[in-house]
C-alpha cells in the first residue's frame, strides 16, 4: 500500500470479513452502495449492453438510464416475474453485464440466480447480483454462479443506520473485470473512511442475529396481514402465494429477509393514512437497520415509478414481533 486512495488496512480488515461471508476470493468497500454499483458499470465501453430488472432499487435504475444514454451503452429492462424475460433480453456477444437484484426492492420478486448465471454466461456476459436485501446470511450468490455480489452496506451489513457504505465481492480475484473494478475505485477514490469501516466491522458482528430476528418478524407480519380486510396484497417471498416463493425456498436459507410490502385497500390516501397512524414503525426511507421503518415508495419515486401508489414498504427491525404486529394492526383497523 502506498496511498490511502488505493488501499487502507482498516477497510482491508472489513473487506476480508465480507469476502469470507460471501465465499468470495476478494471484496472491496466503497463510499456507498451506488458507488459500488457504478464501479461495475464503469468497466463497460460504449456499444456494450446491460440487462437489468424493471423493478429494482430506483436510484440505480434511474442512474443506469441516464448513464447508458450519455455513454452509448445499451440497456434493456426485463420483467423479473416472467422467467422467459431475461433470456429474451440478453444479446449474445453484445450483452456484457446482467445485473439482477433479488429480492427486488420494493415488490420482493425473487430472481433465480443460478438460472440468471447460465443465461449471462451463455451470452458471454457476467452476472452481478445486488444482494443487499438477502444478505450473505440468507443467500450466497457466488456459490450459485454469480461473478460479482454487490451490497449497499448502508443497510443490513452495517445495520444501525449510521454509515453510508457499499461493497463488492468477487468469485475470482484474478479476473480482468475485478482488476478493472479495483482500478476504477483507486482512480476515483470512492473509498470508505476508516471510521466508517470500523463501524461497519462492528455492525457485521451482529449481522446473523439481526437478519434472523428481522426475518422471523417479517414472516409473522406477512402471514398476519395477508388477507386482512384493509390489505389488497402482502408481498413477501416467504408467503407461499407470492411469485418467486419456490425459487426463494431453493436459494434463500434460514428465512426470507426483513423486507415486505403491503398494498393497502383504498389506494394512495389510505396508504398514507396508515403511515401517519404508526407509532412503532418510523416513516423513513432507508432499510435494514435495527429500527422498523415504513415508507410510501410512490411519494419517494414519483410519477415515473413502476410502483403502485397503494404500496407501503416495510423494513422490519429487531423490536418485539408482537409490538410490530400490534402497531400495524391498530393503524390498519382504523380503516380508510
Ligand atoms: N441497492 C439497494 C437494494 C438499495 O436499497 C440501495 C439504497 O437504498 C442501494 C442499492 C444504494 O445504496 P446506497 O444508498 O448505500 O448508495
Amino acid at each position: 500500500m502506498s496511498y490511502a486512495r488505493d488501499d487502507n488496512p482498516t477497510f482491508g480488515s472489513a473487506e476480508r470479513m465480507l469476502a469470507e461471508l460471501e465465499g468470495a476470493e476478494d471484496a472491496l468497500l466503497f463510499s456507498s452502495g451506488m458507488a459500488a454499483a457504478m464501479a461495475v458499470v464503469q468497466t463497460l465501453a460504449p456499444g456494450d449492453h446491460i440487462v437489468a430488472p424493471r423493478v429494482m432499487y430506483w436510484g440505480l435504475r434511474n442512474w443506469l438510464q441516464k448513464f447508458c444514454t450519455q455513454w452509448g451503452i445499451g440497456l434493456t429492462l426485463f420483467d423479473a416475474t416472467d422467467p422467459a424475460a431475461l433470456p429474451r433480453a440478453v444479446e449474445t456477444g453484445r450483452t456484457r453485464l446482467v445485473w439482477i437484484e433479488t429480492p427486488c426492492n420494493p415488490t420482493w420478486d425473487v430472481i433465480d440466480i443460478a438460472a440468471a448465471a447460465d443465461v449471462a454466461h451463455d451470452a458471454g456476459a457476467v452476472l452481478a447480483v445486488d444482494s443487499t436485501v438477502a444478505t450473505p446470511v440468507l443467500t450466497q450468490p457466488l456459490a450459485l454462479g454469480a461473478d460479482i455480489v454487490m451490497h449497499s452496506a448502508t443497510k443490513y451489513l452495517n445495520g444501525h443506520g449510521d454509515v453510508v457504505a457499499g461493497a463488492l465481492a468477487a468469485r475470482s480475484a484474478d479476473s480482468e473485470l475485478w482488476q478493472r473494478i479495483r482500478e476504477v475505485r483507486a482512480d476515483g477514490g470512492a473509498i470508505l473512511g476508516s471510521f466508517e469501516a470500523w463501524l461497519l466491522q462492528r455492525g457485521l458482528r451482529t449481522l446473523f442475529l439481526r437478519v434472523r430476528a428481522a426475518s422471523r418478524s417479517a414472516q409473522a407480519i406477512a402471514e398476519h396481514f395477508d388477507g386482512h380486510p384493509q390489505v389488497e396484497a402482502a408481498l413477501y417471498p416467504g408467503l407461499p402465494g407470492c411469485a418467486g416463493h419456490d425459487i426463494a425456498c431453493r436459494q434463500m436459507r434460514g428465512g426470507f429477509g426483513g423486507m415486505l410490502s403491503l398494498r393497502i385497500r383504498g389506494g394512495e390516501s389510505a396508504a398514507l393514512a396508515v403511515v401517519r397512524r404508526c407509532n412503532v414503525f418510523i416513516p423513513a426511507t432507508s432499510l435494514g437497520g435495527v429500527e422498523s421503518l415504513i415508507e410510501h415508495r410512490y411519494t419517494i419515486e414519483g410519477a415515473s415509478s413502476p410502483i403502485p401508489p397503494d404500496l407501503l414498504r416495510i423494513s422490519v427491525g429487531i423490536e418485539a414481533t408482537g409490538d410490530l404486529v400490534a402497531d400495524l394492526q391498530q393503524a390498519l383497523d382504523q380503516g380508510v
